[in-house]
């Protein structure tokens, strides 16, 4: 028996843990530019198909690989842990397009036919087993694991038969081949749910970082690094910016007569109506306080902004909330404030021009709420709240 067949095992093994980095990183990539995009059911199963084709593309590597080194059992064990992970962590329509993809390859590169339709059919058993495993309702763990110990039959079979016409193997050798197969799949498989649980915990934690959890907009912190940022770059290329605060009117009667949980429900209403209003691209919506929002919009005119205020003002006073007070609508109060008027910058600093739509939304307050005011502020003794 010769170990050093062991060493491309350990290097395939090594190259199966790039293969699954490298696909941990761009699903990162994918998951930050386009977080909405995974969340379409159909997009999932393109995503899924997408990690079947990378998994299975690695798979006829690993058959080039064993044809070129005559290492063919070791790399027919990296092939079965293809599937077992794509089955196993990506689901059926992944596992189902790695197959394909797999025994396209081995029909390419394969030459001898009786070989290939013998690697076929195994390589499809441990499919089906595959298959039928990823369908129940038991913890990634268990399923590696009982694939794996239904795979040994398999394996058996193409050991000690002389399946791919190469030569059996003998008893000891199928002993360190078993459990080379045993041991790498295990390393492979905590190396696996490493990547994905890492993975999702940054995503978790990105988005408790710029998102509020109870409206889904963008939270505070978010906001004042994008302001900050549109307005630098609105000065600079002498671009429009306006902005609009808002404030929930009368929002404690909401709490004081309908419990506080109530009122939650109200502002994660609102944070809905806010995400469906058309607004124009680029546009922010941000929960800046309490029962505050702030909607940041570049290269937006002071006139259309104030269209974009007035049509959100009427949309929240005609929507029916849950708990909304008894006898009125929820409403809000809007100040609306832009960086240039007739191409004359009117504001200095970020602060400036936030200061003056905070006083355009009290002195919308002042003037009986459920308005919006917009470009002239009034004296300033007339709108103490
Ligand atoms: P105004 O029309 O002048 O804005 O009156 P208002 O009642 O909306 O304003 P006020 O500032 O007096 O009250 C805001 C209330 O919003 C008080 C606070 O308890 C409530 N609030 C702030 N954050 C939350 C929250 O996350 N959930 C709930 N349910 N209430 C909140
Ligand atoms: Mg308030
Ligand atoms: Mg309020």
């Amino acid at each position: 028996m010769n170990f050093s067949h062991a060493d491309p095992y350990v290097d395939s093994v090594a190259s199966f843990l790039a293969v699954l980095f490298i696909h941990g990183l761009l699903f990162r990539l994918i998951r930050e530019r386009k977080p909405n995009w995974i969340e379409i059911p159909r997009k999932r199963h393109i995503l899924a198909l997408c990690v079947g084709l990378y998994y299975g593309l690695w798979g006829v590597f690993f058959i080039y690989r064993g044809e070129i080194t005559h290492n063919a059992v070791i790399y027919i064990n990296l092939r079965m842990n293809i599937l077992l992970v794509t089955s196993v962590f990506f689901g059926r329509i992944a596992v189902s397009t790695s197959f394909i993809v797999i025994v396209i390859g081995r029909l390419i590169i394969g030459n001898s036919y009786l070989s290939d339709i013998r690697y076929i059919m195994i390589l499809a058993a441990f499919y089906t087993i595959c298959m039928i495993v990823a369908h129940f309702k038991i913890s990634a763990l268990k399923k590696y694991f009982f694939i794996i110990i239904c795979a040994l039959p398999a394996l058996s079979l193409y050991y000690f038969t002389n399946f791919n016409t190469h030569r059996v193997l003998s008893a000891k050798e199928g002993i360190f081949y078993a459990w080379t197969f045993f041991f790498s799949s295990v390393v492979i498989f905590f190396a696996a749910s490493y990547i994905r649980q890492s993975n999702e915990a940054l995503v978790e934690l990105k988005d408790t970082a710029t998102n509020d959890q109870l409206t889904r907009l963008k939270n505070a912190r978010y906001f004042d690094n994008r302001y900050a940022r549109a307005f630098d770059r609105a000065v600079l290329l002498k671009e429009n910016l306006s902005l609009l605060l808002l404030d929930i009117d009368h929002f404690k009667t909401i709490n004081d007569e309908y419990g506080h949980q109530a009122g939650n429900l109200v502002l994660a209403e609102f944070g809905m109506l806010l995400r469906n209003h058309t607004l124009p691209s680029g546009a922010v919506i941000a929960r800046v306080g309490g029962e505050e929002f702030a909607v940041l919009l570049p290269g937006v005119s002071d006139k259309k902004a104030e269209q974009i205020a007035e049509s959100l003002c009427r949309e929240v006073y005609q929507s029916v909330f849950p708990h909304q007070p008894k006898k009125h609508s929820v409403s809000v109060s809007i100040g609306v404030s832009s960086l240039y008027h007739a191409r004359k910058q009117l504001f200095a600093t970020k602060e400036n021009l936030y200061e003056t739509a905070d006083l355009l939304l009290y002195q919308s307050k002042e003037k009986g709420r459920n308005q919006v005011s917009a470009g002239q502020l009034l004296e300033k003794g007339n709108f103490d709240d």
